[in-house]
Order: C-alpha cells, then structure tokens, then sequence
C-alpha cells in the first residue's frame, strides 16, 4: 500500500502540533516534530541541543544542514514506512527541497496543509499556551492554572520561546523564510488551505477530509524539479 505522508505548514500558534497529533491518532500515522526533537535534544544536553539551544532561545532557524540530517535519520526509521505527519518541517525552501529529494526515493502521496490563522489570534494563542515539563504535551487552554498533564502527570510551563518578545522574532522569521513555502508548493496537486480561526473539531475536520480525500485519489508525487 503506498504510503500517506502529510506536511503541516503555518506560522507559530496555527494549532498544527495539536491537529497533526490528532490526526496522527485517527489515521494511524506517525506525527515527527521537529520542535519536539529539538526540545528533548536541549534537555537531554546532547550535542545535537548544545547546537539548538541559543538558536530556539533567540527565535531564530537551526541550520537548514542540522534539519536536513535529524529528518533525514528519522524518516530512516522503519516506524515512518506506512506514513508519517511533519510538524515544523520543513521550515525553509532549502529544507522543501532536501524533502522532495528524499520523498522521490520513498515514493508515496504527500499531502501539504497550511493552516492559516490571523495575527492576532496567533499572539494571543501564544501568550497563553503551556506545555507539559515531561512530555511536551500542548495544555487545553480552558484547564486550570494549577492542573498537571493528563497524560503523564507532568507540571505545564510556559515555553521559554513563548515568552512575548521571542514570539514576535518567531513571527517575523515565520514571514521571512517559511511563508516563501507556500509559492513553492501551491502548484502541487496535494496543497491545501486550511482556516484555523475556527474550533478545533471544525479544523481537524476539514484536515481529515483533505487528507482522506487525497489518500483515496491517490498519487501525488512530489515535484522534483526543484525549481521556486
Ligand atoms: P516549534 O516547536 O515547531 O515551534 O519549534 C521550536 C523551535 O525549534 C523553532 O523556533 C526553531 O528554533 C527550531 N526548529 C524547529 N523545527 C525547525 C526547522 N524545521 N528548521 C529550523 N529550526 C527549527
């Protein structure tokens, strides 16, 4: 069976670990997030979080050629052959291409989805959003200020990057170098937008059916031209 792969596009606060962490449970696909990796190299101290730390602290991108090679060692991985969802990658055109690069070997449908949310909302989203200490898990925003993660009993913090000035570096990197994105995959068959100002029921529904829709229809080869 050809595999059904997903790529999770939008800015900082979107929802799109949360819906790629849904719909990684409802279509039984393996969800990679760069920004988890990344996370758990910081607090694991590896060299791989030496590298990353004062990078994320600041906002800013981890080198495209660190990206390239820890997405390129998980999709190694024999858990990713039915299929995968990546959060937070690519981030840039030079990781898009090192993806397809990548993809033409694995063969398989791959499904773009930008999720598209209004300023705004986004700050607003962010200053409110905590994490679980342990997991990593995102908070459901209507929990009390004192509940812990219902998944591993773990205190939620508030991300050090989403503290308000970072935030807003992460927004103008977001608008720098990961919206020239969405030109390089609107020609594709398999783009979709997706309006994440909406409940969150509402936006995985309109995500699954995309995803579903194309899975059914079938290839949907990345481009492999390379080209903007
Ligand atoms: P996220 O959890 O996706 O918001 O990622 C948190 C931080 O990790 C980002 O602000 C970047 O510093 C770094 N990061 C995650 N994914 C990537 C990527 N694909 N390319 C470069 N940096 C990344």
């Amino acid at each position: 069976m050809m595999s059904l792969n997903v790529i999770m596009l939008g800015p900082p606060g979107a929802g799109k670990g949360t819906q790629a962490a849904r719909l990684a449970r409802e279509q039984n696909l393996l969800k990679i997030s760069t920004g988890d990796i990344l996370r758990e190299a910081v607090t694991q101290g590896s060299e791989l979080g030496r590298q990353a730390k004062a990078t994320m602290g600041a906002g800013h991108l981890v080198p495209d050629e660190i990206m390239v090679g820890v997405v390129r060692e998980r999709l190694l991985q024999p858990d990713t052959n039915s299929g995968f969802i990546l959060d937070g990658f690519p981030r840039t055109v030079r990781q898009a291409i090192a993806l397809d690069e990548l993809m033409r070997h694995r063969g398989g449908v791959l499904v773009v989805v930008q999720v598209v949310v209004p300023l705004e909302e986004l700050v607003r989203r962010l200053h409110i959003r905590r994490i679980c200490a342990s997991c990593g898990n995102n908070a459901d925003p209507w929990l009390p200020a004192q509940a812990l993660c219902p998944k591993c009993g773990g205190e939620f913090i508030q991300r050090a990057d989403d503290e308000e000035e970072v935030v807003r570096e992460r927004l103008r990197v977001f608008h720098n170098q990961t919206e020239p994105l969405v030109d390089y995959y609107q020609g594709s068959p398999s783009f979709y937008v997706i309006d994440g100002n909406q409940p969150p029921d509402r936006v995985a529904e309109e995500i699954r059916s995309v995803v579903t829709g194309t899975a059914r229809v079938g290839v949907a080869l990345p481009r492999t031209d390379g080209a903007l």
